[in-house]
Order: C-alpha cells, then sequence, then structure tokens
C-alpha cells in the first residue's frame, strides 16, 4: 500500500521536474490516484502556478455568437440532429456591444465561441474580429469556432485575433470515433490545430473527462499529446449528458477526476493557461474554486446577451446565470478572495 502510494508520489515528484512520462506511466498516475496522492497533487500544483502567475486570476468574457451547427458530435447538445433547441445567431452589434460591457466590468479578453456555423463566413468572421480590435485595442481576442481552412485561420490571425481554442476531444482514435460521426475526422481536427499553431495564435487543445467509451489509457494519450504539442492554453471540463443527444443516458464525468487531470495538466504544462471551466460550476457548487485549488488560473464567465443565455445548451443545466454570468464578477471576485486568489483586470497572455 505504501510502496503503491510511494510510486504515485515519485511519478508526481518526476512531472514536477520536467521528466517525460511515459504512456504507462501516466496510467499508473491516472488509476493510482487516492484521495492522499491527490491532495499532494493539488499542493505542488498550486506551487508552481504561483511561482509563475502568483495569485492572479485571468477572466475571459465568453460571447457565444451562434448555436447553428453542421457537426453532429454524439455528446453535443447544439448538434446539427437536434431538433429541439432553438437556434440562434449574434449579429455584429450585438457582438460589439457584448464586448462593450465586458470591458466595463473589466473584461480584457473576449472569447466568441460557437457551433460551425455556415452564415459565419470567412468574411463576416475577418470583420468581426477587426472591428472589436479597432474599439478595444488593448483587449485580447480568442476564437474557438471549431474547425476551418488554414487560409481562414490566417485571415482571422491577420484581422487580429490572439489566440484560439480547439479542444482536441480525445488524442485515442478509436475513442474520438465513438464520439463522432463518421464524416468527422480525428487527423483534420489535429491537423487544425498545428496549422493554428505555425500561424503563431496561442492554441487551446482539451477534452472532456469521463466522456463515454474514455478510459486511463485515452487520458495517457490526452497528456502524451499535449506534451508533445506544447499547447498555450488547455480547456478540460467533466462531459455532462444532454437528454436530446445520442450520450442523453450516458453517466456525466466526476469532480475528482476533472481536479486531478487540472492538477496534472499545470505539472505537465507549468506556464499553461488552464481555465476551471464552466462544465466544473456546473457539476459541483464551488467546482470552480476547486478546479483554481487544483492549479487553474482562468475562468470565463458568460458574456452573452441575456435573451440567448439558455439556448447554448452544450449539456444539461449548464450554468449561465448568477455567479456564472459576467455582470456578477463582483461576486466572482469575493469568491476567489475568500481562496486566497485574486481576479485581475489584465489580458492575461501566456509566460513563457
Ligand atoms: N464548435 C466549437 C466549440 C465547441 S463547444 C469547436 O468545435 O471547438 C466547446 C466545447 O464544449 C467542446 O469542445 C466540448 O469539449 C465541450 N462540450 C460539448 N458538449 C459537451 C458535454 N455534453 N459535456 C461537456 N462538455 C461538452
Amino acid at each position: 500500500m505504501s510502496g503503491a502510494k510511494g510510486g504515485i508520489r515519485d511519478l508526481i515528484d518526476r512531472l514536477e521536474a520536467g521528466r517525460t512520462l511515459s504512456q504507462q506511466e501516466w496510467v499508473v498516475l491516472i488509476e493510482g490516484r487516492n484521495p492522499e496522492t491527490a491532495e499532494y497533487l493539488f499542493e505542488r500544483a498550486r506551487a508552481v502556478r504561483e511561482r509563475i502567475y502568483g495569485k492572479d486570476v485571468y477572466i475571459r468574457g465568453l460571447i457565444e455568437c451562434s448555436n447553428y451547427c453542421r457537426n453532429d458530435c454524439f455528446y453535443c447538445g447544439i448538434r446539427r440532429s437536434n431538433g429541439n433547441i432553438s437556434r440562434y445567431r449574434l449579429d455584429r452589434e450585438t457582438i460589439l456591444d457584448c464586448c462593450q460591457e465586458g470591458y466595463r466590468l473589466g473584461f480584457r479578453t473576449f472569447v466568441l465561441q460557437g457551433g460551425e456555423d455556415g452564415a459565419m463566413t470567412d468574411e463576416w468572421t475577418e470583420k468581426t474580429v477587426a472591428a472589436i480590435r479597432e474599439k478595444f485595442p488593448d483587449c485580447a481576442i480568442t476564437l474557438s469556432l471549431g474547425e476551418r481552412e488554414k487560409e481562414s485561420y490566417r485571415r482571422f490571425f491577420s484581422a487580429g485575433a490572439d489566440r484560439y481554442l480547439l479542444r482536441h476531444e480525445t488524442a485515442d482514435r478509436k475513442h474520438y470515433a465513438m464520439l463522432h460521426p463518421a464524416g468527422m475526422s480525428y487527423e483534420h481536427r489535429m491537423n487544425c490545430l498545428r496549422e493554428l499553431k505555425n500561424i503563431g495564435y496561442q492554441t487551446g487543445c482539451g477534452f472532456m473527462v469521463g466522456s463515454p467509451g474514455q478510459t486511463a489509457l485515452s487520458l495517457a494519450q490526452d497528456m502524451c499529446f499535449i506534451s508533445e504539442f506544447r499547447p498555450e492554453m488547455v480547456g478540460i471540463g467533466p462531459f455532462i449528458p444532454q437528454h436530446d443527444t445520442p450520450f442523453a443516458r450516458e453517466t456525466a464525468g466526476t469532480l475528482e477526476l476533472t481536479l486531478y487531470m487540472l492538477g496534472l495538466l499545470r505539472l505537465l504544462r507549468p506556464n499553461v493557461l488552464l481555465p476551471a471551466t464552466t462544465a466544473l460550476g456546473t457539476i459541483h457548487p464551488r467546482g470552480r474554486e476547486l478546479g483554481i485549488l487544483a492549479g487553474a488560473n482562468v475562468v470565463m464567465p458568460n458574456l452573452s446577451p441575456s435573451a440567448v443565455r439558455g439556448k447554448y445548451l452544450l449539456y444539461d443545466n449548464k450554468l449561465c446565470t448568477g455567479d456564472e454570468a459576467a455582470e456578477s464578477v463582483e461576486n466572482l471576485k469575493m469568491r476567489m478572495k475568500e481562496i486566497g486568489y485574486r481576479v485581475v483586470t489584465d489580458r492575461g497572455d501566456f509566460r513563457q
């Protein structure tokens, strides 16, 4: 028993020392966890994060610009085949109004996220990015609009976008095929990530924790991929079923494993921008705080217009009001202060 514990601690220490772990070692580290080793991991993760980012918590205003999507991911509530949601798309003026409000509230990063909506053409997106860039020169612009052509990514970057979030969802090919319909390609998504990085975006990948069919080996593959890819950002959160998807009756990912993966990510990529995500806040009332205490350093409150907030339903019970709402940033500040951290008004770029 104590020998096994020593083994896990030893792996944690080696990870912190910057050593590369093998896939098998990752499996052991994930499968062999227990509450004591998890607590040890979180202590190490906090120490590493504080060395680089201090006690600062960066906030991002999340603008969910469209819930139309051409894709049909089995887990996602805004998938094409879901006929039970009311679809919307924001126009440019509305998005700029959201940014204006966000700026007033202290946000210096705006994240435009949406389904793969054919109406958000390259031209529209480019002009929207340029308009935000012009009006808010001191802010960072993050896009999360799915898989696009290399040329499109280039255009958005030239127009002023700084960062791009594209979760790889899983680095296990077989698992990828269980989560997505046949038309969607693991290679294509991975290629997009490489292109984004080459263009010069601060690039974010990521995965859901506890998605159907995921094993410790899939998570180990995610960690090996992240180790090689060296992303500037990583977004992870628990899988949560949505009632109108093929995964309606699947079990949600756990708080416990999500926190553990956050801790491991902080040690694997000490400088990474790592959000305590909305999904984490959705499965536990203190999910965000616990995420920060496990090594996360970013929170992304909802800055979408209140009229559409209830419609971007990736999964059931998704938070969008209360302290999840950008206008409650004062409450968020208080909650972070209570655990010893401080929300800052800053672009919050990746630190080399
Ligand atoms: N269309 C964009 C944005 C996707 S939504 C893209 O392709 O990148 C952002 C993320 O929400 C997804 O990458 C996915 O990891 C997560 N998500 C979708 N459905 C979910 C669910 N049921 N539970 C938890 N997270 C989910």
